[in-house]
C-alpha cells in the first residue's frame, strides 16, 4: 500500500474544494498514510511549498468557501523542466501518489504526472460544470445559488423602476450557470454558448412580446462566453424603451460557503480518490453520474464532451415569457 500522498487544488477556485481536501487528508490518516498539503496548484509542487497535514489540520474548513491550499495557474508546468522539478519533489518528499482538485486544465497535468510514474487522481471542483464524464462538478451548486441570490436583489431594483437588468455570468466557454441560473431567476432570455441566437429574435422581440401582456420588468442571463452586456443595454433601450441596465456580477460567484451538495459531493469524491490511490490506481478522474461516484480514465475523460440539456433550454423558454 502506498504510504505517502499528496493533495493540491489548481486552476480557478470553488466552494466545496476544502471539504474535499478534508475528505483526503481524513481518509489518508485513517489509513496510515501521511498526506502533504501542497500550496498553490502545481506551483508548491515544482518549488517544493506543502506542509504535512493531520486530523486536525484539516478542522473547521469544510464550510468555508476557497481553499486552505491556495490555489493557482502554471505556465511553468506545462514545460519538461517544470515537469521534471515536480518530479524531483515528489522523490525527496516520497510521494506515491497525489490528488489533484481543479478543471479540466488540471486533469491534463494530473495525466502527465501519471505518465512519469505518479500516480494522480484528479477530483472536478469547478463552478463551470464543463466536465464531460461528470454530471456535477464541485461548486456549481454553491455558484449558481449565489448568482440566484444576487439577481433576486438585481430583479428587486428593476421590478421598482420598470428596468430591464443585463446579467453577465460566470462558466467560461459553458452555458451551464447561465442556464440553470437562469431559470432559476426567471429570465426572460436566457444566452449561452451552445445554442445560436439571433438577438432581434431571442432577446428584443421577446421582451415586446411580453410587454404586450403587460410585463414592465426583465432580466436578461448571459453567459461571460458571449459577454458584450453593456451594448445589449443599451440595444434593449433604444429599440424598447425599457430603461436597461448591464450587471457583470464577477467573482462574487466563486466564493462563499458551499452548500450542503458541495460539502457532500465533494466529501464522497475526495474519500473515492483516497481509495483509489492506496492501491497504487492512478490517472483517474473522480466522477459522479445519477448521483454515484465512479472513476474514469484521464485519457478517456478528457475525450468526453459535456453537452447542454436542451429540453431544459427549450422549456425556460416557453415558461419564461
Ligand atoms: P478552471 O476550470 O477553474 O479554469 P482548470 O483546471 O481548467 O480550472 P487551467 O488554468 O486550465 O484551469 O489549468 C490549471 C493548471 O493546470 C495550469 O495552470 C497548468 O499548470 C496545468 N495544465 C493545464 N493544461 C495543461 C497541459 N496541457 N499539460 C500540463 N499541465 C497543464
Amino acid at each position: 500500500m502506498i504510504k505517502t500522498i499528496g493533495v493540491l487544488t489548481s486552476g480557478g477556485d470553488a466552494p466545496g474544494m476544502n471539504a474535499a481536501i478534508r475528505a483526503v487528508v481524513r481518509a489518508g490518516c485513517e489509513l496510515g498514510i501521511k498526506v502533504y498539503g501542497i500550496m498553490r496548484g502545481f506551483n508548491g509542487l515544482m518549488s517544493n511549498d506543502m506542509y504535512e497535514m493531520n486530523l486536525r489540520s484539516v478542522s473547521d474548513i469544510i464550510n468555508r468557501g476557497g481553499t486552505i491550499l491556495c490555489s493557482a495557474r502554471s505556465e511553468r508546468f506545462k514545460t519538461e523542466e517544470g515537469m521534471q522539478a515536480a518530479i524531483r519533489t515528489c522523490r525527496e518528499r516520497g510521494i506515491e501518489g497525489l490528488v489533484v482538485i481543479g478543471g479540466d486544465g488540471s486533469f491534463r497535468g494530473a495525466r502527465d504526472i501519471s505518465l512519469k510514474g505518479i500516480p494522480c487522481v484528479a477530483i472536478p471542483g469547478t463552478i463551470d460544470n464543463d466536465i464531460g464524464c461528470c454530471d456535477y462538478t464541485i461548486g456549481y451548486d454553491t455558484a449558481m445559488n449565489t448568482i440566484m441570490q444576487m439577481v433576486d436583489r438585481i430583479r428587486d431594483t428593476a421590478e421598482s423602476h420598470d428596468r430591464c437588468a443585463v446579467v453577465e455570468v460566470m462558466g467560461r466557454g459553458a452555458g451551464y450557470l447561465a442556464l440553470s441560473s437562469g431559470i432559476a431567476c426567471g429570465a426572460t432570455s436566457i444566452l449561452i454558448p451552445e445554442v445560436p441566437y439571433d438577438f432581434d429574435r431571442d432577446v428584443i422581440e421577446r421582451m415586446k412580446r411580453t410587454q404586450r401582456s403587460g410585463k414592465v420588468h426583465f432580466v436578461i442571463m448571459v453567459s461571460e462566453a458571449i459577454g458584450g452586456v453593456e451594448e445589449m443595454a443599451k440595444r434593449i433601450q433604444a429599440e424598447t424603451g425599457v430603461e436597461a441596465r448591464a450587471t457583470i456580477l464577477g467573482h462574487v460567484q466563486r466564493g462563499g460557503s458551499p452548500t450542503s451538495k458541495d460539502r457532500i459531493v465533494a466529501s464522497r469524491m475526495g474519500y473515492h480518490a483516497v481509495q483509489l490511490l492506496k492501491d497504487g490506481i492512478g490517472n483517474r478522474v473522480v466522477a459522479i453520474q445519477k448521483d454515484e461516484v465512479m472513476d474514469f480514465d484521464i485519457y478517456e475523460a478528457l475525450g468526453m464532451k459535456s453537452s447542454i440539456d436542451l429540453e431544459m433550454y427549450k422549456m425556460a423558454m416557453e415558461i419564461s415569457i
